[in-house]
Formats: structure tokens, sequence, C-alpha cells
């Protein structure tokens, strides 16, 4: 029932429904550029644009801002398709592209030539940004800007046929120089860029802007309401001013706030420089914010959707932490991910007391949060792997796990009394641990001892080696973004963002589980299956670990 508050988007829709401003219809789109993958930022703009439309009985689509082919790939725009539909949307049959529009907008462009209120430039780029003024200083007019529309006409075909090199002349819509926006002050609507296209080829050498393209697509859809974040906001009177002179269909553009999150990344610019510069793997690098590198990490759509309903929608920017984002997977995965036993770092323990040849199979929980998920048999014996941290020679007062005359419980097994130990004199690391067993004390019988500890384990002789990589956050600083913080964001990265460990010891149950599949490894975290596992060596990622910092916070603040 908390959920009932509304925000400021749903407001103006529902107002819009009440007066009947769209005739009752609600239409949103979806409008990545495909030059890089989606990231947990366009997951936010994505859940909110089909998550209003969905709420109110409307359409959403998907629409491709392919305008500039110098940095447009088809991989990004099947990676995007991929990534949209995994979050759980779906577009129906409307799939766009806004090189579909190329021929209108070519028409529209005259349009607005025929009017007076566009022209033919020749000043160079260096030129037009020197003549724009500043946010103090009007700008100045160019010298072409009074160019007659027949010879405004001429050298836009010109321009189209090819006639020019690239930065020779563009075309700019007639506003105003003196105009407190800047983005007002003449701004450019088609360069001359002599590169193919990823769907129209070479028919074009001209291509429209983004400002240009961008309310007219909408136009042409019939989306209703125009969701952007707050950097468009300054742009909304030339979205505005296209419409209203071309005499087009009007969306209303409206703003919110983009998603930045702590110890993260969230430009393109920057999430390609860490691609390109192999400071990552890939673009699904574990590590990455991208969608496709939180699926491989093991997120599941669920809890991104869960994450993005929570933080809402307002039109003030913030930092997100990167908490709350972990806080909704470990709600997911506590009640999906199936329980079982891994040893990251094992010790081999010996209970002497138990007989050589017996193996027993112990009824393990499959996960206590979902009855429906049954039960399994791990197999017990005399020697086993237990991790090393969960031993001391010496331990200080609150460490309540193995030592030297202690007692602890092994999971789902018996309780154990470490009766001695061997180390290896020149590592000082432990070897072997030998135990001594308590048969009457098997999980789930009746009278039950109480100890202090619980660990996992696995059986030596049915351990499966597996490789275990530990992800921790790509940044080592909150806000990788600011300059005081990171004078270049690249000198931030973490250190221990990756450590692989091979030769993990993994109960036999764990075999030939495929990628993708999510487990809790018992007291150590959440994993999943990545794909570069092999028959032989499978590959787990640390999606998260246990601990939650945000629910103790919460916890905290609310006490
Ligand atoms: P970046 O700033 O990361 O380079 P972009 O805005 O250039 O991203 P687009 O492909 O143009 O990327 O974005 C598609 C849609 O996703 C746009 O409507 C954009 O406003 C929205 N979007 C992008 N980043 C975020 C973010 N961090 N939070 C919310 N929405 C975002
Ligand atoms: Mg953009």
């Amino acid at each position: 029932m908390e959920k009932e508050t509304k925000n400021f988007i749903e407001k103006i829709i529902e107002e819009d429904l009440r007066t009947g401003k769209y005739g009752g219809r609600v239409h949103t789109r979806f409008p990545p550029e495909p030059n890089g993958y989606l990231h947990i930022g366009h997951a936010k703009s994505i859940c909110l644009n089909f998550g209003i439309a969905e709420k109110y009985g409307g359409l959403c689509n998907l629409r491709f801002d392919d305008t500039n082919p110098l940095k447009e790939e088809e991989e990004y725009v099947r990676s995007i398709i991929e990534d949209v539909r995994w979050l759980g949307f779906d577009w129906g049959d409307r799939l766009y592209y806004a090189s579909d529009y190329f021929d209108r907008l070519y028409e529209c462009a005259v349009e607005l030539i025929k009017k007076g209120k566009a022209y033919v430039d020749d000043l160079s780029a260096e030129e037009i940004r020197r003549y724009r003024g500043t946010l103090t200083e009007p700008g100045r007019e160019s010298p072409y800007r009074n160019r007659s529309v027949e010879e405004n006409l001429e050298l836009f075909e010109r321009m189209r046929r090819g006639e020019f090199a690239e930065g020779e002349k563009v075309l700019r819509a007639k506003i105003d120089m003196a105009s407190g926006n800047i983005n007002m002050r003449d701004p450019v609507m088609y360069r001359i860029i002599k590169a193919s296209h990823h769907r129209t080829g070479d028919k074009w050498c001209i291509y429209p802007t983004y400002d240009f393209t961008h309310p007219l697509s909408d136009s042409f859809e019939g989306i209703t309401h125009s969701l952007c974040t707050l950097e468009f906001e300054d742009h909304r009177p030339l979205y505005d001013w296209f419409l209203d002179e071309l005499e087009l269909y009007h969306p209303q553009q409206i703003e919110f706030a983009r998603l930045n999150l702590s110890y993260t990344v969230l430009s393109k610019r920057k999430l390609t420089r860490l691609v390109e510069e192999g400071h990552v793997s890939g673009w699904d690098d574990p590590r990455m914010p991208t969608i496709a590198g939180m699926r491989r990490r093991g997120y599941t759509p669920e809890a991104i959707r869960e994450f993005c309903d929570r933080i809402g929608v307002a039109k003030a920017n913030s930092i997100v932490d990167f908490e709350l984002l972990e806080h909704c997977l470990r709600e997911d995965l506590n009640k999906r991910a199936q329980r079982v036993m891994v040893v990251l770092d094992p010790v081999r323990l010996v209970i002497t007391n138990y007989p050589e040849d017996k193996v027993e199979y112990l009824e393990a929980v499959n996960n206590p949060e979902d009855p429906m998920a049954g039960t399994r048999k791990v197999p017990f014996c005399r020697e086993l792997y237990i991790e090393q941290d969960d031993f001391m020679e010496e331990p200080p007062r609150k460490f309540y796990r193995l030592a030297p005359g202690r007692e602890v419980r092994l999971k789902h097994a018996y309780i154990i009394r470490c009766e001695d130990y061997e180390k290896d004199t020149e590592t000082g690391r432990i070897t072997t641990i030998y135990c001594t067993y308590d048969p009457e004390s098997r999980s789930g019988a009746t009278q039950q001892r109480k100890v202090k500890a619980t660990l996992h384990w696995v059986s030596a002789g049915h351990a499966m080696d597996v490789e275990v990589r530990l992800y921790d956050r790509l940044f080592s600083v909150p806000n990788p973004d600011d300059k005081r913080q990171c004078p270049d964001f690249i000198d931030c990265i973490n250190p221990e963002s990756l450590k692989i460990l091979k030769e993990c010891k993994a109960e036999p149950s764990l075999k030939g589980a495929s990628p993708g599949e999510r487990f809790q490894f018992l007291r150590l975290g959440y994993f999943c299956v990545d794909p570069d596992s092999t028959e032989d060596n499978l590959v787990f990622n640390r999606t998260v670990t246990l601990k939650d910092t945000w629910a103790k916070m919460k916890e905290k603040f609310s006490q």
C-alpha cells in the first residue's frame, strides 16, 4: 500500500487523461542511441517509459535514435534489443529507427527553408561556436543568415547530393541569435557526414541532429509524453519550436533526473573507454554497470525493476547508494537461489573416529525461504574440506569457530571437536585439522546440543574443483565522476575488483550446472555460473556477498 504515492509524471499524465488532452491516449517511447550498451541508468528510463504505458493501458515504442553514422553499430542495436527484452518489456511491433524517417525529416527541413525558418550557413564549426556568444553575451548573426529561400533550397539540395565537403556547410534553424537560451541561437539541423550508415548505407551524406530529429520522430509516432533526462530541459523550447513551426502533432516533453549511482560511472563515453582501453574484459564484464554485465554477474531482471521502482522519479539530480541496488538483489536472490556448500580456500579436515570407508548421504534443505525447492543429499565422510579462515590456532576472544579443543557444528551434519592439527612450518599454513565427531549430534536429531558456530564443508572424496571469480566494486571512490576525487576516473579503478580463485571445492550436486544458474554458497554469498564454464571447469561469478549494509543502515535509522 505504501507505493500508492504518485510521482510527478504520473500526476501530469492523470491530469491529461482527465482533460482528454490526447484523447485519453498514453504513448511513450524509449529512444536509445545505438552507440554503446545499455546501463543501469537506461534501465531507469526503460522501467519508467514501459511502466507508465503499462500502468495507464498505453503503448511504449522502442526507437533507435540512429542519426550519427560515425559512432553507431549493429552490435549495439542487437544488444539493446536483447537487454530491453531481458528486463521484461515488450514493444510489440513498434520497433522504430529514426533513420526510417530520414526522407520525412528532409522534407520538413525543406518546408522550414520555404517558410524562411532555416538557412544554409557556410561558417565553420569553430566560427559557429565563436558567433554563438555566451550565457552573458548575445550571439552574432552569421553573414549567410539572410540568404534567399531560393538560394537556401538550392544549396541544401546540393548538400544532399554530396557537392560539398564535410564541414563546408550546415543547415541551421533561423530563430534568435540573442535568445537567453543558447539552444535557440540558430541551432544546427543538418551536417555533412560522408560515412555509411548502418541502415541507410550511402543514401545520405547529410544527417539530421538530435534536436531536430527527436521532436519530429516523437510526433510521427504519435507519442503523447516524451520523457527524457534533465539535461534536455533547456532544449524543450527548441523541441516545441520545431513542432510549432511545422504545425505538426505536438507531444509533451517532460524531464526527470537521471540516475547516478555511487562507486559507478554511467556515461557511455566513459564506459566505452573502459572497454576500449581494456580495463575490463568487455561490455559484459561482470563489473560493468551495463545490463549485459549485470546479467552475467547474476543480477535478476526482477531485482533491477524493483530497484528502479524504489528509487522513483524526481526532478532533482542525486546520487543513489550502490547498497540499495545490492539490497534489492539480495532480497530477490534470497527468495530464489538454491543453497549449496562450496569451500573457497580449502583446508583438509579428518574425523578420526569416523570409519574409513563409510559414506552417509545427509539431507540438506535447498532453500529455507522456498518450501517448494525441496531437499538434496550431500555426501559426508571421514575426510572433508572446510575454509582456512574458519580455523585459528590461537583464537581471539570473539572467535567462535574451530580452534584446538573447540566444538562447532558442520551444517546438515554433526558436531565435531578439534583434537589436533598440522601445519607447514615454512609457510605457517595449516595443512590438516584432526577432529572427532559426536555420532549422537546429527542435525535434525531430537536432543540438540548447542554450539556457537556452524560451518560449511564438502566431502573431500566427492568434491569437485571449480573456479570462483570474486568481484568487488569497479571503483574505489564514491564518486568517480568528481574531478576532486579522481582527476581521471580511470585512476580510481579498484585494483581489488577481481580476484580469481582456482581449485575451490564444491559439493557434487553442482555438477552440470549451466551458465546463468544462480546459487547461494552458504555463508559466502550469491554466485552464478559464468558462460566461460566448460564441462571440466565450472566458473562461478560472485554476484553479491551476504552482508547487507543497506538493511543495517535502515534498521539503525528506524530505531
Ligand atoms: P550517456 O549519457 O550515458 O551517454 P545517453 O543519454 O547519451 O547516455 P541515450 O542512448 O541517448 O544515452 O539514452 C536513451 C535514453 O535513456 C534517453 O532518454 C536518456 O535520457 C535515458 N538515460 C540515459 N542515461 C540515463 C540515466 N543515467 N538515468 C536515467 N535515464 C537515462
Ligand atoms: Mg543521448
